[in-house]
């Protein structure tokens, strides 16, 4: 079926947001046909916006306001020697509801996999790495998915580390395989973390 220009144009775009099911594209682009022009402003407006003002901190890649410091890596009730490796903001996310961990973060944008065209370049590791040979980390918990492209960024992360004097921790085990540091549940994640198993 062929649509109109302008229509086809939102929906080329909505097919590149990630998340966005195919099978929900018609009834998003069918949300913003029904919604008042001003309101479909102030979203493309919000979006603009969160683009100029939200950077990712140059420490730990948290987002961050930009001009302002980290919430987390300027804060003096966090543990600056002990540093969370997530994958993506979400996960950090999921580490605060906890409400129970006190140590800062590093999100390295993703995990290595080649298939999916994400290179050790893409990823934040060499500033993981630089941390740690400035000395500022005493301990770094691995929450990486336990996905096989997971465990070979953690390996690889592990054998870069290993001349380092930091404590090298993974999530506790028994995490159901492939689940996502995102959906877990809050007791579960707690537990995870409370009961990290050293890995180095
Ligand atoms: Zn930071």
């Amino acid at each position: 079926m062929n649509h109109p220009d302008s229509l086809q144009k939102l929906l080329r775009s909505l097919q590149q947001v990630p998340y966005l099911a195919s099978k929900n594209l018609y009834k998003v682009a069918n949300y913003f046909l029904e919604q008042d022009e001003e309101r479909v402003a102030q979203l493309c407006q919000s979006l603009l916006e969160v683009k100029q003002k939200i950077k990712p901190c140059t420490n730990c890649f948290a987002w961050q306001q930009l001009d302002q410091p980290c919430s987390f890596c300027d804060s003096s009730k966090r543990d600056q020697g002990l540093v969370c490796v997530v994958e993506k903001w979400p996960d950090l996310l999921a580490i605060e509801r906890t409400g129970n961990y006190q140590g800062v973060y590093h999100v390295l944008g993703g995990v290595i996999s080649p298939l999916n065209g994400v290179r050790l370049e893409h990823l934040t590791i060499q500033f993981l790495l630089q941390r740690v040979q400035l000395g500022q980390v005493n301990e770094l918990v691995l929450a990486l998915s336990p996905t096989p492209e997971g465990e070979a960024t953690m390996a690889y992360l592990i054998d870069k580390l290993q001349n380092y004097s930091v404590k090298i921790s993974g999530l506790a085990q028994g995490l159901p395989v492939g689940s996502i540091l995102e959906y877990m549940d809050r007791v579960t994640l707690t537990k995870a973390l409370a009961d990290r198993r050293s890995l180095l």
